[in-house]
């Protein structure tokens, strides 16, 4: 176990921990103060961690499921006890706000997954009983997990890959992104301070080093939530050392809005299922399809929310929006509006940028008028702008929500649940939420299709995807007459 316990007062305290004098240097988004600097790790590092990580695992693994659970139980209190300063380091590093389904609301999200990973059991499962054999199967740990995450929720996504790798005995080497590593390497430090040395390493860097982890012959598993061509990567790196895989990757999120809908009952779910965390999150509304009856209703609903909403700097208590993370994203959603200004959209809220804020401040942004096929609608914004598309028949709807090579969430809105249910049987996509976007709970499995990835996080299913299957088959007991 770390000797590092000393208090974690402010953000500065976990800050202390993991920068380094000489690194890569970390600006806020907000302000463009520069955080601190992360370290560089290099391959003798990586060999270092996954050494450690590869000693440690069958200790950690010998303690059995009780008692892991119990360590987990007893991070989530450490992260607790630790909240506001993760969140204000969140807040300056990812530049997601303090308040709003932000920075406070995914630091609580880390320890709500860690106590529900904690308590899911996974029961061994009779497969064979045929009077002649018996074969019971049991889910052996892996023995080591790399675990590659992505900026947008850097903390609730380190702790959806590494709790359920713990649960199961494996140990976990994990590589933020390099937007990102400070809060997650503070994270980490923290976790690890319950663990037994080695059990959780941490290595800092960009995608070179994700590359050389994954394909570390170690490494029996990958947890990647990333792009799609980052994913595409990963599963040739695979080739060499068979790692399995569960790849979340991007999304490209439809909603439909049928004609029996609420237009300002649904306003507030769908602006949240669009926009939150500035809409710089996988599973968020990325094209809403609106039946042409209540379609003007629905833009000016929207629009009406977007207007009370606070957009503003991450540590304003009074902001539920912040910037976009970084430059090379912003330029996507600022292209992607221009563009689609250019084809004749109309922009009904937002549009450009708020530099008046700072450099990276874009605001909710909702443009009608568009089509399949013009590129906000058919590309991934991954931020703060909405295309919202009139459709005349629901066919054509779900035709157009089918048409992309991404599969991760899709949402239907309609009064009448069962109708919206047959709609929702007909939409590929890993998750369908009926009057709602975007919420995930962990016990219901979650992940995408198609170009989305593959395997599924969260509940039983989740920790079945961090073992590996194990039978055992002996003679059935001779009936005693
Ligand atoms: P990204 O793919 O650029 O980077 C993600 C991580 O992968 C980073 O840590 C990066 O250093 C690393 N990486 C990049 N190339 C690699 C390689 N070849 N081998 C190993 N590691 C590599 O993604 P991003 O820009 O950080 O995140 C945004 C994307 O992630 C969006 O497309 C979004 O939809 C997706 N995402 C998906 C989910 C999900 O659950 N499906 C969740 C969050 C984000």
């Amino acid at each position: 176990m770390s000797t590092q316990t000393d208090t974690v007062t402010t953000e500065n305290d976990l800050l202390a921990r993991v920068t380094v004098a000489e690194g890569t240097e970390i600006h806020e988004p907000a302000t463009g103060d520069l955080l601190g600097r992360a370290p560089e790790h290099t391959t003798h590092d990586l060999e270092r961690v996954v050494a450690a990580a590869t000693a440690a695992q069958p200790g950690w693994a010998g303690l059995g499921h009780a008692e892991r659970s119990a360590v987990l139980l007893r991070i989530a209190d450490r992260i607790e006890a630790a909240a506001e300063p993760l969140a204000r380091l969140l807040a300056r590093e990812q530049g997601k706000p303090l308040n709003g389904p932000n920075a406070r609301f995914e630091v609580g999200a880390c320890s709500a997954w860690l106590r529900a990973t904690a308590a899911t059991v996974l029961e061994e499962e009779v497969v064979v009983d045929d009077g002649s054999q018996v074969s019971v199967m049991t889910y052996r740990p892996l023995g080591l997990v790399a675990a590659v995450g992505p900026w947008n929720w850097p903390l609730m996504i380190t702790v959806w890959q590494v709790a359920p790798a713990l649960r199961m005995g494996n140990a976990v080497v994990v590589k933020p992104s390099e937007k990102t590593p400070l809060s997650v390497l503070a994270l980490v430090s923290l976790m690890a301070e319950e663990l037994p040395d080695g059990v959780l390493g941490a290595l800092s860097g960009g995608r070179e080093l994700g590359a050389s982890l994954v394909a570390h012959p170690a490494v029996r598993k990958v947890m990647f939530t990333g792009s799609t061509a980052a994913g595409r990567k990963i599963v040739e790196a695979s080739g060499a050392n068979l790692a399995r895989l569960t790849l979340e990757l991007g999304g490209n999120d439809a909603g439909i809005v049928l004609p029996d809908a609420d237009p300002r009952a649904i306003a507030q779910d769908v602006f949240w299922g669009a926009f939150i965390n500035t809409g710089q999150t996988c599973a968020a509304l990325k094209r809403l399809y609106v039946h042409e009856s209540i379609h003007d209703e629905v833009v000016a609903a929207l629009a009406d929310v977007a207007k009370a909403t606070p957009l503003g700097r991450s540590l304003d208590e009074e902001s539920v929006l912040g910037p976009v993370q970084n430059s090379m994203q912003f330029d996507v959603v600022s292209g992607l509006v221009e563009d689609a200004k250019q084809r004749g959209g109309t922009v009904v809220t937002g549009g450009s940028p708020l530099s008046d804020l700072g450099p990276l401040f874009y605001p909710v942004t909702l443009v009608t008028g568009l089509h399949d096929g013009d590129p906000l609608v058919d590309q991934e914004q991954f931020g703060p702008a909405l295309p919202i598309v009139s459709y005349s028949d629901v066919e054509d709807a779900i035709a157009s929500a089918n048409r992309l090579d991404v599969g991760l969430g899709a949402s239907v809105w309609s009064s009448d649940t069962a109708r919206a249910q047959e709609v929702a049987d007909r939409v590929e996509a890993g998750t369908v939420w009926i009057n709602s976007h975007g919420g995930v709970h962990p016990m219901a499995p979650f992940g995408g299709v198609k170009g989305s990835g593959y395997g599924v996080e969260f509940g039983v299913e989740g920790l079945k995807a961090l073992g590996v299957p194990k039978v055992v088959t002996r003679p059935a007991a001779p009936v005693r007459s």
